[in-house]
């Protein structure tokens, strides 16, 4: 009797993986959880490309933090991060470059048809980098989710945030603007270089068809005239972290249960 508890109360607790990373699990631990225990998988992908006074990794940074804050809640577990991306007018600074997007194509299509081999059902890339690096994902997404009959969704964190940067900060931000600056300072204050910042390091994004630059004339781009510029504010940081995660946590949650709901692809 004992024994039957025991095994009902094991069957009953969710998944508990020594870690939520594929780094560090071995194939014997893959194979117990994925796909019968765990079904959904969170990619990080970004860029190498400069960032005003932060990292030129922050588009790394920021989802490799996202995705681990959340694994765990959302019974997934997340993939290393994808560090090289189509990176656009800003590739042509120091320690940045670009990949050429049809190799961009071909290689996550190959990742993503790597994990759903594996039987993982919902394939949820989270995205640190804009430009036209968002489009491409939309477009991956779409081919081989169609091609594997799987549930592919792509995350821009920094738009789905949009309104949290308005509530936090009280304005628009910008790419490496105060928003973004402030998650990778909530995540390690140590990749904030805050003494070399000043607002002149920023150009505002020009409005459609009136200018083009390339390469662009700063690495801090405000989305908006006047909003965005950094103010290293330690408290507004974190709690921008936290609803920032909580956002995207929420939102893949209500995805997949819809997708369950409404047996998309579960034949
Ligand atoms: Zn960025």
């Amino acid at each position: 009797m004992k024994l039957l508890w025991f095994v009902l109360a094991a069957l009953a607790l969710p998944a508990q993986p020594i870690s939520r990373s594929l780094n560090d699990i071995n194939w014997m631990q893959f194979q117990e959880l994925i796909p019968s225990k765990i079904e959904t998988i969170l990619i990080p992908v970004g860029t190498m490309e400069a960032h005003g006074v932060i990292n030129n990794g922050a588009d790394n940074t920021a989802p490799e933090a996202i995705v681990k804050a959340i694994a765990e809640p959302l019974n997934a577990v997340y993939a290393p991060v994808l560090p090289y991306g189509v990176t656009g007018a800003l590739a042509p600074y120091a320690g940045g470059f670009s990949i050429k997007e049809s190799h961009y194509r071909a290689f996550l299509t190959d990742v993503l048809e790597g994990w759903a081999g594996h039987g993982f059902k919902n394939l949820i890339i989270v995205n640190g980098h804009g430009g036209p690096q968002t489009a491409i994902l939309e477009s991956i997404a779409t081919d081989v989710g169609s091609r594997l009959r799987v549930r592919v969704m792509v995350i821009n964190w920094w738009s789905l945030a949009s309104d949290l940067t308005k509530e936090i900060f009280g304005e628009d931000g910008g790419h490496a603007g105060w928003n973004e600056t402030a998650y990778v300072q909530a995540v390690d204050p140590k990749l904030v270089d805050a003494k070399r910042y000043s607002d002149d390091l920023a150009t505002a994004r020009p409005a459609p068809s009136t200018w083009f630059a390339y390469p662009f004339p700063s690495s801090i781009i405000l989305y908006q005239p006047k909003q965005g510029y950094v103010r290293f504010d330690t408290d507004k940081a974190e709690r921008y972290r936290k609803a920032v995660n909580e956002r995207i946590r929420s939102l893949i949650a209500d995805t997949v249960a819809k997708w369950d709901k409404a047996k998309i692809f579960r034949d």
